[in-house]
């Protein structure tokens, strides 16, 4: 198929690009590269790289050079929590204005099948967990409002002008991809697994945010699952799509780790200590979110094959391999 991927050049996108240009698609990535890396995609057979900003006037035009698109998979957006209070419009603009653009674009030039990157944050701080798809979306933070904004956009969509999509709700992606030799690279780095590593790498101090929350030991429980599994939960959302219709799936591990576990697996897996400091808990962030899997498991045929200690051990050796990131110089 000849595919677009939007934010193909990030962390996400740019697994799930190199994967089906292996699986032999035929791959367009465009990505602004305000937080993507060109040499996550560089040099990979069946892939392409358009530079362009989605919010931005012309869209049209720069996406012309795309040739014919028969699916999008969408990726692009800001994804850190904590920024998405200082710059709520900002992340109003590259959210949901960009998936907008995307949007017309699309009906325009005819496509039908469409994957958008949704996120755990739409349910906001749940009543039940492992939380299922059909618990109640309150987002408790700008970005988890814009992920919901786009899942309305998409349900519009499906019923003005037929378009099927899956929205896979990501609970902690995590991890490495191609035996370590592509990882996470953001800057500012806000994620708690590249940070414990890179403190375990430096002899640094990593903020545990929040001690005493309604959870088992006190600190957060998330449910990290592999960069990996992630990308093969895109693969079968993809064949899965049906026209006219959204659908959204939890994509985790099924089970949920807190602050302190992923710490004590993370000093496992180095051999080294993880030197901490308490820190009062950080705006947005829920005690504990773990994904109900099974209608995944039901519907996509999909099941998480990877745990924590695979994800700490393939994001180690990229982080020994780049210890400074794709450029050299992490932020
Ligand atoms: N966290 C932490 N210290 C850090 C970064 C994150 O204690 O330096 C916690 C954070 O509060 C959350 C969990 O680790 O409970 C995972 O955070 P991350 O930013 O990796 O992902 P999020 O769950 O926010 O998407």
């Amino acid at each position: 198929m000849n595919l677009l991927v939007a934010g193909g050049a990030g962390y996400v996108g740019s697994a799930v690009a190199r994967r089906l240009s292996t699986s032999g698609h035929r791959v367009v990535v465009v990505d602004d590269l305000s937080a993507g890396h060109a040499e996550a995609v560089d040099g990979i057979r069946g892939i392409r790289l358009l530079r362009a900003d989605l919010a931005a006037p012309g869209l049209d035009r720069a996406l012309a050079a795309a040739g014919p698109v028969e699916a999008v998979l969408h990726f692009a957006g800001k994804i850190a929590v904590g920024e998405s209070f200082a710059d709520p419009e900002g992340y109003r603009r590259a959210n949901v204005t960009g998936s907008e653009a995307l949007l017309a674009w699309a009906r325009a030039a005819g496509v039908r099948r469409f994957v958008f990157s949704s996120s755990a944050g739409v349910y906001g701080t749940p009543e039940k967990v492992p939380v299922p798809e059909s618990a109640p979306l309150r987002p408790v933070s700008p970005y988890g409002e814009t992920k919901v904004a786009v899942e309305e956009r998409l349900a519009g969509a499906a019923k003005e002008w037929g378009l099927g999509a899956v929205a896979l709700r990501y609970f902690n992606a995590s991890g490495a991809t191609d035996g370590g030799r592509h990882g996470e690279d953001h800057r500012p780095e806000t994620h708690l697994i590249p940070r414990l590593l890179a403190a375990a790498a430096s002899g640094s101090a990593v903020p545990i945010y929040g001690t005493d929350g309604p959870t088992p030991d006190g600190t957060c429980v998330r449910d990290y699952v592999h960069i990996e599994d992630l990308v093969e939960a895109h693969v079968r959302a993809l064949d899965a799509v049906r026209p006219g219709e959204v659908r959204a799936f939890n994509v985790g591990a099924g089970s949920g780790a807190s602050v302190r576990e992923v710490i004590a697996a993370a000093e496992r897996v180095t051999g080294r200590t993880v030197r901490t400091k308490d820190e009062p808990p950080r705006r947005g962030d829920p005690p504990s979110l773990v994904a109900d899997i099974s209608l995944a498991a039901r519907e996509l045929a999909w099941k998480p094959t990877r745990g924590l200690e695979e994800i700490l051990a393939s994001a180690w050796s990229w982080h020994r391999g780049r210890p400074g990131g794709y450029s050299g110089r992490r932020g």
